[in-house]
Parts: structure tokens; sequence; C-alpha cells
């Protein structure tokens, strides 16, 4: 009796310590399986991580976006003082005097008036220099870059039939004598291809009217272009200025065979007006009106040059501006060529 009750405690010890031992060592090993499903459920929810870019990419601060409202009659008198202030100690360039005018406007024209650049004139010559003055202006130097981004190009020394002159070195679009009729355009909807805005101008006139090189610079694009049709894209020296003629004449597009990086003077004639564009297919006429598309690309930074981040600017009052320089031009056997020798210097 004494064993058979003793051996009960035993077997009751036993099952006991065996059931410890197995809540010991399984309930762990269960915890175990439910942590790596919780682990592997909670990866699976977290998005995919960003590869590390291999070296910290560098941030560059430059201007991204220019809104071109500078009046033409602000142009005219910027470009006068300029001129006539060339050669004194007090000498304020046509874009120094813009970008002070645009510093006090916030960059609104509408508010130009003539007075502004007369005060500030008398005072540059009777009191402080035109560098104190723009000293205390917050935002001057902004407008010096974005304005001068579009206008470092206009104003120099050249020489012209040899003679050597300090002047506009930039020329209207169209040919001298030629003419053409234009409205401000920048920005109205087009809709072949896809809906967008018209980033240029359009300058109506014949097919074959002669189109110029407004400055000088190099070819970067040249050929056909499902938009543009048979179009040159020529950039500036400094590279901040892409220009861009497009639409130019079925079968005769340019006035030269140009190839990519071929120098281009300004006032050269480049091509022939026309109205080939908007086809796949090369050396198709599918504008209505025959015109020259002109646009003006501003890069600050190369990664502005292509993509969604490009900065064209509205050129109506420019085109305007550029009537006081044309260039005339003659016939030269199939090619309608210039007819002033001209040279910048440094060019
Ligand atoms: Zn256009």
């Amino acid at each position: 009796m004494y064993y058979i009750v003793k051996f009960k405690y035993i077997a009751i010890i036993l099952i006991t310590a065996v059931l410890v031992i197995a809540l010991v060592t399984l309930k762990p090993h269960v915890d175990r399986k439910e942590m790596i499903r919780e682990e592997a459920e909670f990866k699976k929810s977290q998005p995919i991580p960003e590869e590390q870019p291999k070296s910290e990419p560098v941030k560059k601060d430059y201007i991204k976006w220019v809104d071109f409202d500078v009046s033409k009659s602000a142009m005219d008198y910027a470009y006068k003082y300029d001129i006539r202030s060339y050669g004194d100690e007090n000498h304020v360039t046509m874009v120094e005097l813009l970008a002070y005018l645009g510093a006090k406007y916030g960059g609104d024209f509408s508010r130009f008036k003539y007075k502004d650049i007369y005060d500030l004139t008398s005072k540059i010559n009777n009191e402080t220099s035109f560098n104190e003055i723009v000293a205390d202006m917050k935002y001057y130097s902004y407008y010096r870059e974005a304005y001068g981004a579009v206008l470092d190009g206009f104003v120099g020394e050249f020489t012209i039939d040899g003679e050597k002159r300090y002047g506009l070195k930039v020329f209207s679009p169209i040919g001298g004598g030629y003419g053409y009729s234009h409205y401000d355009d920048f920005g109205v909807s087009r809709s072949y291809g896809y809906r967008r805005k018209h980033l240029g101008h359009d300058l109506m006139n014949g097919v074959g009217t002669p189109v110029i090189a407004i400055e000088s610079g190099y070819v970067e694009a040249v050929g056909w272009n499902q938009y543009g049709g048979w179009r040159l894209g020529i950039r500036s020296f400094d590279k901040k200025r892409y220009y861009y003629y497009a639409h130019l004449r079925k079968d005769h597009p340019y006035a030269k065979d140009f190839k990519e990086g071929d120098f281009v003077t300004a006032g050269d004639v480049i091509g022939y007006m026309g109205m080939t564009g908007y086809s796949v297919k090369e050396n198709v006429n599918n504008i209505n009106t025959p015109h020259l598309h002109l646009g003006l690309q501003l890069i600050f930074d190369e990664s502005q040059k292509d993509g969604i981040n490009q900065i064209w600017i509205d050129l109506y009052d420019i085109t305007n501006f550029l009537t006081i320089n044309q260039s005339y031009v003659k016939r030269e056997g199939n090619e309608l060529v210039r007819k002033s020798s001209f040279t910048v210097l440094g060019e």
C-alpha cells in the first residue's frame, strides 16, 4: 500500500515535471515561430527601401523660373542710357538698369515710368554710385541674374564693315526690310500632339522670308522635329540661352548645310520661313500659315535643358525692341546672305 501511494506521488511529480519541461521548452518555440511570421508580414507591408545613393547628391542653387515681363519702352530707355553712359565712370549697362527697375517693381513693368530712370541717373551723377544704391535692394541680385540670362549677350563691342562700335550686337530675327506681323501669343494653348502651351513667339510673313540669327552661338539642334518641322536650335556662347527657330521652308529650309557644333554669327541668314512641322514624316507642310516659330529658353543649370523644368520666355517685347537692329540681305546664287560684315569682339 505504502509503495502504491509512493508510486502515485512519484508518477504525479514525474508527470508535472514533464509538463513543466514541455511548457518551458515548447512555449518559446511557438512564440518564436509567431514572431518570425509577424516580422515577415511587417517587412512585406513596408515600402521597398530606396537605394542608397553612392555619393551624397550635390545640392545646387539656381534660378528655377523667370517671368520676363520687361516692356519694350523700358528696354529702349535702358539701352539708350547704356550707350550714352558708355566710357563714363558712372556707366550703367542696360541689364543693370533693367534689374534695378525689376527689383523696384517686383518684375511688373506695367508700373514703368521714365521718371524712375531719370531720378536714378541724376542720383548716380550727383550723390552716389549705382552699386551703392543697389546694395540696399533685396532682390537686385536676383533680377540681375535672371534678366542677365536673357540680355547679357545683347550689348557690347563689335565691328561692322570694319568700324569698331559699342551697341546692340543682336538682330531682329527677320531679314532687314521684310517685316512681319505678330501679336503676343505666348502661353496660348496648342492642341497638336497633346494639350500644351505655346512656349514661343510666331512671326508671320511669306514662305522664303529670310530668318536671321538673333545672337551668335553654336548649332545644337538641326534637322526634322515632329512639332517644329525643319528647325534650328542655337545656343549662345555663354550657354544661358537656347534659341529655337522652327517651321522652316520645305525642300530648302537652311541657308547653309548646318551640322551640330557649327558657329553662327549674329545677323547671319540661317534659313527661310516656311510651314513645315506637325508631322512624324519629314519635309511635310502641315502648318496652315507660313510663320517663324521663335523660342528662347533660359538655362541656369544643364538639368533645365530637357524635361519638365524648362524655362521659356515671352519674346513679344524683345522682338519689338530688336526691330532697331535689322540685318539686310542680298542674293548670292540660291541663297540670301547678309550685306554687312560683322564680328563680335571676343567671339
Ligand atoms: Zn509658334
